[in-house]
């Protein structure tokens, strides 16, 4: 067992003929119930793409075969195996990361996503815990693992309270009104009440990536913010006691680079970036290509203040 999601188990595989290892996601078909098509064609989707760029994890092949009783029920995708471990346990055991070395990643990340963009998708679930590090050496290549599935999982599930962190997937940054809370008790957000911005409605990418959800490109850079923001600082920038004030700080966009003795040692360059990435305006924030023109991600890397 390699680790679990909100609707997976992954666990370690070995290809019997070639004796190679991979990471075997298995899904219940259970919840995909009356969505089997999309997810099939969102597998086809991830199959084509996924192999296109070095820091996205590959699925390599994906099937549904009936191995005993027990299995009849899950599906199986097979992806590079990663053996590093998640970014986010990386981030809690340094605390934080230093500037340089977090700009190295956070470009490294954003070239992934600006190419999932590119192919008309949205990545929709970047946060710590699905940036994968393929070693578990310390300069190893850190890649973007589950992609496009959990969104449609998350059609139905509609529990996302702890995504919501990198989320900017609610009306105050789609520019629609408030989203229903209080189903089940806890902060539920109903994702399917939301509607897209403007910007994905004229969007050409009109497959079922980008359809329905609100859940369009600018999302992604949100959540490179506040990436960004947790590399520096080792703490996300919406922290609240209770989802429902993380929900309201969300939306209000409220956050601050304090404790100052967490953000002594960063420059104003890195803030700056981290205020791009968090603008509420989804019309105005900047896409994953103009992030990568930013000050901050360029090669000189004369702004970072000195790192002891
Ligand atoms: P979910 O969609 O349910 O969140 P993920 O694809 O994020 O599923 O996988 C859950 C966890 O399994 C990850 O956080 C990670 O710890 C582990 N995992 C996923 N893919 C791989 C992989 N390719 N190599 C190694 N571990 C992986
Ligand atoms: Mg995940």
């Amino acid at each position: 067992m390699l680790g679990s999601g909100t609707y997976t188990i992954v666990k370690e595989a070995i290809h019997i003929k070639t004796g190679k290892y991979y990471a075997c996601k298995v899904i219940n078909k259970k919840l995909m119930e009356g969505r089997e098509h999309m997810v099939r064609n969102e597998i086809a989707v991830l199959k084509r793409i996924s192999s296109g760029n070095p820091n996205v994890v590959t699925l390599h092949d994906y099937f549904e075969v009936r191995v005993s009783i027990q299995t009849s029920h899950n599906l199986y995708l097979c992806f590079d195996l990663c053996t590093g471990g998640e970014l986010f346990d990386r981030i809690c055991a340094k605390g934080n990361y230093y500037e340089a070395d977090a700009a190295s990643l956070v470009r490294t990340i954003l070239t992934a996503v600006a190419y999932i963009h590119k192919g008309g998708i949205v990545y929709r679930d970047l946060k710590p815990e699905n940036l994968l590090f393929r070693t578990p050496a310390e300069d190893a290549d850190i890649m973007i693992a589950d992609f496009g599935l959990s969104r449609i999982m998350e059609m139905r599930c509609a529990r996302c309270v702890h995504s919501l962190r990198y989320d900017a997937t609610h009306p105050a940054h789609l520019g629609f009104a408030t989203p229903l809370w209080g189903e089940g008790g806890e902060g539920v957000l109903r994702r399917d009440a939301l509607r897209g911005s403007r910007r994905e409605a004229e969007s050409a990418d009109g497959d079922l990536r980008d359809a329905g959800a609100g859940h369009s490109k600018p999302v992604d850079v949100w959540a490179m913010g506040v990436v960004t923001y947790f590399l520096l600082a080792g703490y996300t920038p919406f922290d609240r006691d209770t989802p429902k004030l993380e929900m309201e700080a969300i939306i209000a966009g409220d956050y601050k680079f304090e404790p100052e003795e967490y953000w002594a040692n960063v420059s104003d360059t890195a803030r700056d970036f981290v205020r791009a990435c968090l603008t509420i305006d989804p019309e105005r924030r900047p896409t994953a290509a103009e992030c990568l023109d930013h000050k901050w991600l360029a090669s000189n890397t004369s702004h970072f203040v000195s790192t002891p």
